[in-house]
């Protein structure tokens, strides 16, 4: 493993290996280390580090990757196989790349074809080549002019054609499909006809037809940051700290522009609730380039498309969520990390990395400038600011007249809570709603109530699988463990003394009832996991908010990430005490997050916001300091 490493870790190593040597190869499948090979008998060009390969493994075969080579291998002459094929003239993986993730293999103790594999779009995991785009087929000029009544006996071909006489572009395997399921055979029977012609998708993006904006003249905190990181030469590490709408987006924008006169890329990684139509389209808007999308909705076609895109150069930005960072680049000039605290960038499953500690290794891989930024910097990347190791650019006001909002508590103890819902919480929201603004109702909880118990006997539902207590799911008739994500139905009665079962505490699913008993003539948004799960929900959702079809939003963390309303004025924070008893102090921090993230949102340009918490603890020292100082003096 570690020579193997050192020969692909060597910046200055020849990426051209020697074919009389002996080839080290990372196999895709779950075994540390890397396994020695003879080179095939024929080859079509020079080995090269990073080349996919067919090899012998076991009783089969399997896909590598040559990551290195040697004089001499330990295991004796007769043991070892020869790599069976090579299949690209050209590495997928470039060098940089190559190296940050034989890095990330030792540092993450993964398998290094493991992690080869993860950083690879599917089809080219599976071993398909990388100038095949995805097959679509056409009329050719005979199968348009053609008469279809002649195919009257044969529906499938006759449905095909029409299928295809009323598509603008060439169809995929995918498009018709869903015209008949045996479209294969009836595609083939009229392709005999000579009616049908074949091609192979390309992988140019086509650049969006949007009216540009009007770039706005920059405050001198952007002039600041954006001459900083235009003059960095080679890797620097910038922390880009500012409060949501202080112009962060506006830096990036500026920066990328300059990369873009240089003809360099720009890798952009937000976290997977900031990739909205509305930030894609702000780019759009600003830069009449091509623009390749890496995100988790994307089929595998899409997928590799982009990743094709990336490294023949052909897209000039790239915004992806975090396995973004695995995109090729065949002239990288910048990259990106937005809201670098967002805990998105963390896999979760599998190999568990952090797109946002990758994208400091990638970007010095690079030579580029890496820019993260936060309104609530993690605190590892403060720690970096203060150390030096990174330069901080603050932002410190917001851009248009809005100041930051003001916070007031409200004492739980003096006002009674009913369905979470306070007095002077309901009144504010009404003051509010008559003066036009919007309202944001944060709460950290979905389901109807977090605690399902018999008043009588006190049983409380708990999850079989883990202890933890079962969140009632009302509208579902569920109980979840939002733990191990259990479910079972909601029981009649207690199972241990037959008592009728009462829910307590507050959910989304709860409030967004009380709101709608308290203002009957107000539409409610709500956002959370449960009414989101379907693709394009959240953005429909978000869409009625914008256009003020809706004023009352309501939800957990999902909102406080990334988005931009700027009719928003109030801000409510149900329950201000979540979290501030967690048992780490990380759990403290990302309540601070949250909360100026939240009210980052109140008060944008010529409207003036109000945030309100409810808490039972008015006194607790974080809750004070972030009333009297907010975060930066939280977080130094
Ligand atoms: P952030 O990314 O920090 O949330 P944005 O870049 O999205 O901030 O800026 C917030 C809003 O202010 C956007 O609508 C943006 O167009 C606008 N904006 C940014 N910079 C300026 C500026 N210098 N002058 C006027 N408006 C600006
Ligand atoms: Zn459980």
């Amino acid at each position: 493993m570690d020579k193997c490493s050192a020969a692909a870790l060597r910046p200055d190593i020849s990426r051209v290996l020697e074919a009389q040597s002996i080839l080290e190869v990372a196999v895709a499948a779950p075994v540390m280390g890397v396994f020695d090979y003879r080179a095939p008998h024929t080859t079509d060009g020079p080995l090269q580090l990073g080349q996919r390969v067919r090899v012998p493994f076991g009783r089969g075969t399997r896909l590598g990757w040559l990551v290195g080579s040697k004089a001499a291998s330990d295991l004796p002459e007769h043991r070892l196989r020869r790599v069976l094929s090579v299949l690209d003239a050209e590495p997928l993986l470039p060098p940089d790349l190559l190296r940050m993730l034989v890095w990330a293999s030792r540092y993450y103790q993964q398998p290094l074809g493991e992690v080869l594999g993860a950083a690879l779009p599917k089809a080219l995991r599976e071993g398909r080549d990388i100038a095949q785009g995805e097959m679509h087929w056409a009329l050719s000029a005979e199968g348009r002019s053609a008469d279809p009544d002649i195919l009257r006996r044969a529906p499938a071909q006759l449905r095909i054609h029409a299928a295809l006489r009323a598509c603008a572009a060439p169809a995929t395997a995918a498009d018709l499909e869903v015209v008949s399921s045996n479209w294969r055979r009836a595609l083939a029977a009229l392709a005999a006809r000579g009616w049908i012609t074949a091609g192979r998708a390309t992988a140019v993006l086509p650049i969006a037809d949007i009216a540009p904006d009007r770039p706005p003249v920059l405050t001198a905190d952007q002039v600041q940051a954006v001459a900083q990181i235009n003059a960095a030469q080679g890797f620097q590490c910038f922390l880009l700290d500012g409060v949501t709408g202080s112009g962060k987006t506006e830096v990036y924008l500026r920066c990328i522009a300059q990369a873009l006169a240089a003809n360099r890329q720009s890798l952009v990684l937000v976290p997977e609730i900031g990739l909205t139509p509305q930030l894609l389209e702000r780019f759009q808007r600003r830069f009449p380039v091509p623009i390749a999308l890496l995100h988790s909705g994307l089929s595998d076609g899409e997928r590799l498309r982009a990743f094709t895109a990336a490294s023949d150069g052909s897209a000039a930005i790239i915004i992806g969520t975090r396995s973004a960072i695995f995109a090729p680049l065949l002239r990288p000039g910048l990259v990106i990390a937005d809201e670098e605290h967002d805990p998105s960038y963390k896999q979760q499953e599998g190999w568990r990395y952090s797109a946002r500690d990758l994208a400091v290794w990638r970007a010095r891989e690079l030579g580029v400038p890496l820019v993260l930024g936060s309104a609530t910097p993690s605190l590892e990347t403060i720690e970096n600011a203060h150390s030096g190791r990174y330069t901080r650019l603050v932002l410190a006001s917001r851009t248009g007249a809005a100041g930051q909002p003001r916070v007031s508590l409200i004492d739980l103890r003096q006002h009674a809570a009913r369905e979470g819902l306070t007095q002077p919480l309901l009144a504010a929201i009404r003051r509010h709603l008559d003066a036009g603004g919007q309202v944001l109702i944060y709460l950290n909880r979905r389901g109807y109530a977090p605690v399902l118990m018999c008043p009588a006997c006190g049983h409380v539902l708990e999850c079989k699988r883990c202890d933890a207590r079962m969140v009632l799911h009302q509208q579902r008739g569920q109980l979840a463990c939002h733990h191990c994500g259990s479910e079972r139905p909601v029981p009649a009665a207690c199972p241990d003394c037959a008592g009728e079962l009462k829910p307590v505490g507050q959910g989304t699913e709860r409030l967004e009832r009380a709101l709608a008993a308290a203002f009957p003539d107000q539409q409610i948004e709500r956002i959370d996991r449960d009414t989101t799960r379907r693709r394009g929900e959240i953005e429909r959702r978000l869409n009625r908010v914008r256009k003020e079809e809706a004023r009352i939003l309501m939800g957990t963390q999902m909102l406080t990430k990334g988005h931009d309303f700027p009719r928003v004025t109030l801000v409510g924070i149900i329950d201000a005490d979540q979290g501030l008893f967690g048992s780490d102090f990380r759990s403290a921090e990302r309540l601070a997050q949250s909360f100026v993230q939240v009210a980052g949102r109140a008060g944008r340009a010529e409207h003036p916001g109000e945030v309100c918490l409810q808490t039972l603890f008015p006194e607790h020292p974080l809750l004070r300091v972030l009333i009297t100082d907010g975060y930066a003096q939280f977080a130094s």
